[in-house]
Order: structure tokens, then sequence, then C-alpha cells
């Protein structure tokens, strides 16, 4: 269910960053402590019984919530960044997305086959930057791979969560 403190603190910012593009600004979030505690105590609730081990955030937006959850539920943080960014061997995944492809990369030695990762990014649209971080978080071949983001846009007519099989567990906070 939507809380309503998160929904009166996020802000859309129209045509950012391009012409007819209603852009949700998560920063409103972050800045209120009220709103910090809240996301993290709802994500806590909901992941404290999981054994996650590992929480992949999201470049970069999704580096936030990742480790003040990694704290509460005693878990490592790992950055699923763009190319170049990362000082040691990385694991790499190309997606396409509206125009043109791009690249993410994880180190190679982030995750080993006995994590529980949780994915976590700030906002489900496509789909596709997700999908790509859950297919290269798979080359590890963890136990098991969990999927969050705070918000979830449904509205525009986007089916984000058709990016995933019916079997992965895909969660929101806010849904619009
Ligand atoms: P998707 O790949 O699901 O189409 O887009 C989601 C990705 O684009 C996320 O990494 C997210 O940070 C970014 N993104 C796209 N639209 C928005 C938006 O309106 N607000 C925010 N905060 N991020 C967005």
């Amino acid at each position: 269910m939507n809380n309503k403190t998160l929904m009166d603190n996020l802000r859309c910012i129209p045509d950012f960053p391009q012409k007819g593009i209603n852009f949700r600004d998560v920063t409103t979030l972050f800045k209120s402590p009220e709103c910090l505690n809240i996301m993290v105590d709802e994500l806590y609730e909901m992941y404290k019984n999981k054994g996650i081990t590992k929480i992949v955030g999201i470049e970069s937006r999704g580096f936030v919530l990742s480790s003040a959850l990694a704290v509460r539920l005693g878990a490592g943080v790992v950055l699923c960044r763009k190319p170049g960014k990362l000082p040691a061997e990385t694991v790499k995944e190309n997606y396409t997305k509206e125009y043109g492809s791009d690249t993410i990369e994880i180190h190679k030695d982030a995750i080993s086959s006995e994590d529980v990762v949780l994915l976590h990014d700030d906002l489900l649209a496509t789909g596709g930057t997700m999908r790509a971080a859950y297919n290269l978080v798979k080359k590890f071949n963890p136990k098991e791979i969990l999927v969050n983001f705070i918000i979830e846009i449904t509205d525009e007519g986007l089916h984000g969560r058709d990016a995933f099989e019916k079997d992965t567990e895909v969660t929101t906070l806010i849904t619009v």
C-alpha cells in the first residue's frame, strides 16, 4: 500500500530530461529524514526473513537505500555501475535502450554462489535496466535473486514487471 507521507513528498518534474517526460524525483524522499526512515523500515519488514546476503544497488539512485538497508539486514552492498567506473576486473552485461545500447558491470569477485541477492533501484519504468542487472547477477549463479524498486510506474501504459519471469519476486514501495 502506498504510504501517504512518501506520496506527498515525491516530486514530479515535467519535461525532464526532455520534453514529454514526467520525471519522478526521488531526491525529495532521500533528503527527508522521515521518508528515509519510512522507506528503510518498510524494506526491512519486507526482507528481514529472506536471508539476503548482498544488496546490489543500481547506479546511482539505487545506491542510497541499498546501503541503509544492508546495515539493517546485516548484508553487504555491491555496486552495479556504468562502464569504466569500477577499478577491478568486472563481469558485464550489454542491453538495448529506447535510443541505443548501454552496458552495466559488477566486480567479478562481488557475488558468490552462496549469496541471496536483492537487486534495488529507485524506479521501474520499462524494466530494461533492471532486467539487464538481473541477467548480469544471474551469471554469478547465486542461490536466489529478488528485485525491489522504490517506485513502479504503471500509468503511461508501462508494464515493467513483465520484463521478469512470473516466479521472480518483484516488490515496490510506491505505485503510480
Ligand atoms: P527502465 O529501464 O525501467 O525503463 O528505467 C528505469 C531506469 O531509468 C532507472 O535506473 C531509473 O533510475 C531511471 N529513470 C527513468 N525514469 C525515471 C524517473 O522518472 N525518475 C527517476 N528517479 N528515475 C528514472
